[in-house]
C-alpha cells in the first residue's frame, strides 16, 4: 500500500534546490532528493536517523552528521533519495540516549552495553516504513545503500528492493573510526 505524502516543497542547499515531503501519516519521517525522476536506477538510498549531538552541534563521537552531508552532496550528481526520520540513539529517544551516554562516560561501556543496561536492545529501530516510503516514490528496484546496516538491508529486500551498497568514502576523525569499529564489532555492520 503507497503511503500518502504532501506535496514537494523546495528548498536551497549550497546553491542547489532539493525537495522534501512528509507523509501524511507519520511527521517523523521526511524524504529528501534533488530530482525524482530516477530513470532505471540503480538509485542511491540513504535511511538516515536523527543525531542532534553531531548534525547540530558537530560533535566529533560519532560519523552521523558527516555521512548526511556528503551524502546530500552526493545527490547533486547522482540521482537518488534520502529518508531522514527523528528517531535519536537507534530508536531509544534523546533521553535515553543522553542516558546511555552517561553510562559510557561513567563506566566506559561501549554503546551497545550501554543500551542493554539501560533494556534495549543494540537497534531499536524499525525500517519497514523506511523501505514503504520507498515505494511510494516510485523508486527503481535498484537501489545502492550507503549503509553498513543489515537491519536496514533486510527491510528494503522485504520490500522487494534489488539491494547493492554503495561504498561511503570519507574522511574520519579518530574518535569516528573508534565508534565504526565499536558498531562493526557489536552490531555487525559491515566495515568497509
Ligand atoms: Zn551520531
Amino acid at each position: 500500500m503507497s503511503i500518502e505524502l504532501t506535496e514537494p516543497i523546495r528548498i536551497t542547499r549550497k546553491g542547489f534546490d532539493y525537495w522534501i515531503r512528509v507523509p501524511l501519516s507519520d511527521e517523523s519521517h521526511a524524504i529528501v532528493y534533488k530530482d525524482d525522476n530516477f530513470g532505471d536506477g540503480p538509485v542511491l538510498v540513504r535511511i538516515h536517523s536523527s543525531c542532534l549531538f553531531s548534525e547540530a552541534i558537530g560533535a566529533d563521537d560519532c560519523d552521523c552528521g558527516h555521512q548526511l552531508e556528503s551524502f546530500l552532496d552526493e545527490l547533486k550528481t547522482s540521482p537518488g533519495l534520502l529518508i531522514y526520520s527523528f528517531e535519536e540513539g537507534r530508536g531509544i529517544g534523546l533521553l535515553k540516549k543522553c542516558e546511555a551516554i552517561g553510562l559510557q562516560q561513567a563506566q566506559g561501556l561501549n554503546t551497545s552495553d550501554a543500551f542493554k543496561e539501560l533494556g534495549f536492545s543494540k537497534d531499536e529501530r524499525d525500517f519497514d516504513f523506511a523501505a514503504k516510503l520507498l515505494a511510494s516514490m516510485n523508486t527503481p528496484k535498484d537501489i545502492r545503500i550507503e549503509s553498513n546496516n543489515p537491519l536496514k538491508i533486510e527491510a528494503l529486500q522485504r520490500e522487494g528492493f534489488n539491494v547493492k551498497q554503495a561504498h561511503l568514502d570519507m574522511n574520519r576523525t579518530p574518535e569516528q573510526e573508534k565508534y565504526l569499529h565499536e558498531k562493526s564489532k557489536c552490531l555487525g555492520h559491515i566495515k568497509n
